[in-house]
């Protein structure tokens, strides 16, 4: 079947569900066909405007996914509908699933040293039958080539990168090139969730689409990152006015 795209201010969303999006990730795994994935926020879209060079780099991307309801809303407006959200935390979830029950490969880099060893004891607990091949914390010295090496030596079938925006999609934008295989995904916090240091809001306030809210009263430091949201709305109804995507 042939994937269906939205553009939304640039950026090319996939049209599809979780559980789609994941049997198409299965099956790329499976038959190791490299892979970029974004898994894009509002926040990642208006990076992408301000900086032609991050633009770049999602541009790359084999698949961008709507995480976030503000995507998914922006997408209503323009009379495009996503089907639904496909959260970068959520979808991280069903890939180490999937890792488990196939026996595959993993590499996590990113987050503070304490935190990635947390989050590394969390999956060899809850994923015992997963190959972690390696780990390394997301604050190294960029020209040091010893982390790319050891994935191209150990040919991990999925990699986590967990460096925030835009740090993670620059990272995988410039190395994808070397590696000859492996499900590649920035994943923003996800790292300091699975280590328990930050909590993901109640399903209650997901189901509300206000998990935005909810990480906001429990890091009110982000507001000014959350201006982007307004920013992307107002763009949004500029895109919907003048037709262009
Ligand atoms: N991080 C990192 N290296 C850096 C900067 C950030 O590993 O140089 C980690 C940070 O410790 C956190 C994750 O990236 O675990 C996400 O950071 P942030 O909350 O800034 O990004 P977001 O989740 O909003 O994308």
């Amino acid at each position: 079947m042939q994937d269906k795209f939205v553009s939304i201010l640039g950026v090319n969303f996939i049209h599809t569900t979780m559980k789609d999006m994941v049997a198409r990730l299965r099956k790329r795994l499976l038959n190791e066909e490299k892979t970029f994935v974004v898994t894009a926020n509002p926040e990642i879209v208006m990076k992408t405007l301000e900086d032609p060079t991050y633009k770049q780099y999602v541009d790359l991307a084999d698949y961008v996914t709507a995480d976030g309801i503000g995507v998914v809303k922006g997408a209503q407006i323009l009379g495009k509908p996503l089907p639904e959200r496909v959260a970068g935390y959520d979808l991280m979830r069903n890939l180490l699933a999937i890792l488990n029950e196939e026996k595959l490969k993993l590499y996590m880099l990113g987050a503070q040293e304490e935190t990635i060893e947390k989050a590394v004891e969390t999956v060899k607990r809850e994923y015992p039958n997963l190959q972690l091949v390696g780990y390394h914390h997301g604050f190294f010295n960029w020209e040091d080539p010893s982390i790319i090496n050891e994935i191209k030596e150990k040919k991990p079938d999925l990699v986590l990168v967990a460096l925030g925006v835009p740090r993670q999609e620059k990272w995988i934008a410039e190395h994808l090139e070397e590696v000859e295989k492996g499900v590649f995904i920035g994943v923003g916090g996800s790292f300091d969730v699975l280590a328990g240091t930050v909590k993901r809001a109640p399903e209650i306030w997901q189901k509300l689409n206000l998990e935005w809210f909810y990480r906001l009263l429990k890091q009110p430091s982000r507001w000014r990152r959350m201006l982007a949201l307004p920013h992307f709305a107002l763009k949004v109804f500029g895109q919907k006015l003048t037709g262009k995507s």
